[in-house]
């Protein structure tokens, strides 16, 4: 098969990306629509390349080496209300102006996820959340392509298989489906969520959701969690470990390493916050290698200082959780998605 004219060659992806890191891909295009995205994968199998699925680059770290398929950046915008407050969201969509369309409308449910950077159709992937929510709670179907039936289909919520930071879409079916829609379920002037407690200290009585979304943007920039081209500090991947969730023995045998371990209890398990870790383990804010570094304002968050490989990032991936690992044993997970 010839190849469309829209699919471009060798095309850089650092700039694609929040972290600015990575090489360029073999092939690239931006699909605006069904027709473009079924002859760009036709293109694909005609020429057994591998492919990438690109939303709003937030959640990736790209090799310096690129990635030799093609890569495909969803782009379809809209925002369809169905009923009610029950919308149907493309997933080229920014998430966060869909966040603040709900709140302007007064449908509560994804209130405290304002400021999340990337697109409407990355966030069933690892089922984004933040101060107290998560959007598989609002998500009531996805529309997408399979790639293995090759056609469109819907998956309900409960086949998308929602958990901490995870879904079918990054386990068990990872790389199966495109996300095409959601279709989001939200409360008409449902009331705001704030139990979380940086937000409690803010308010004292019910908070409105336009409250809640102020203090959530307020709180993350304070973090450097709101992209801002000026600041490096927001260069980032956002967190770049997932909290880890200990047994009860793995977690009695932390405690045997260190005293007053902040902890949640987490259904059988001890969830222990990786930000505790790597600041006892000897990394604090700021730690910098090099033109990598952990931010100056949230010590999850590894960022590129300006003109730094994916290859120095990674080193200093592997000296935190070398370091976390000698001091407490326990192995930190990386929450971004790694390609090439
Ligand atoms: C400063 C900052 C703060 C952040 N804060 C948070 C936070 O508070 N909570 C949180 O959960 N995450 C957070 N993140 C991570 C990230 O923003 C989310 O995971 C986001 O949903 C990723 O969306 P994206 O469109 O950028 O996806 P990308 O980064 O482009 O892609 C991520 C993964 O999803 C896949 N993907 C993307 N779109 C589609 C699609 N349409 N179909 C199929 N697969 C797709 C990609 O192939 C890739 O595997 C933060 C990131 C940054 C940089």
């Amino acid at each position: 098969m010839k190849k469309p004219n829209f699919i471009q060659e060798n095309v850089s992806l650092a700039p694609l990306t929040i972290l600015r890191l990575g090489g360029a891909a073999r092939f690239y295009a931006d699909i605006a629509d069904e027709s473009a995205l079924l002859e760009a994968l036709a293109f694909a199998q005609t020429q057994s390349l591998a492919l990438l699925i690109l939303g709003g680059g937030s959640n990736l770290v790209i090799a310096d080496t690129g990635f030799a398929g093609l890569a495909l950046r969803i782009k379809p915008r809209g925002i369809h209300q169905q009923s009610d407050a029950v919308v149907t969201v493309a997933a080229g969509e920014p998430w966060d102006e869909f966040v603040a369309h709900c709140v302007a409308h007064n449908w509560a449910g994804i209130e405290t996820l304002s400021g999340i950077p990337g697109l409407v159709g990355g966030t069933p992937i690892q089922n984004v959340g933040a101060y107290g929510q998560e959007v598989s709670a609002t998500i009531q179907t996805v529309r997408a392509y399979d790639r293995v039936a090759q056609r469109f289909v819907h998956l309900s919520h409960a086949e998308c298989g929602f958990a901490y930071r995870q879904s079918i879409f990054n386990t068990t079916a990872r790389e199966r489906y495109i996300v095409w829609s959601v279709t989001f379920g939200l409360r008409v002037n449902g009331t705001a969520t704030w139990h979380y407690p940086d937000l409690q200290k803010r308010f004292t009585t019910q908070p409105s959701l336009h409250e809640v979304r102020a203090a959530v943007l307020d709180i993350r920039r304070r973090k450097g969690m709101v992209i801002d081209e000026a600041d490096s500090d927001t260069r980032s991947a956002g967190s770049f470990f997932k909290n880890p969730s200990l047994s009860v023995d793995e977690f009695a045998a932390l405690n045997e390493r260190a005293a007053n371990i902040p902890h949640y209890p987490n259904a059988n398990q001890f969830k222990v916050p990786a930000a505790w870790l790597i600041e006892q383990a000897g990394f604090p804010k700021g730690f910098t290698a090099g033109r990598v570094a952990i931010s100056t304002k949230h010590s999850l968050a590894l960022v590129n200082r300006g003109g730094a490989t994916t290859a120095e990032l990674i080193a200093l991936m592997r000296q935190i959780q070398d370091g976390v690992e000698k001091r407490f044993g326990v192995r930190l997970q990386p929450e971004p998605i790694f390609v090439g």
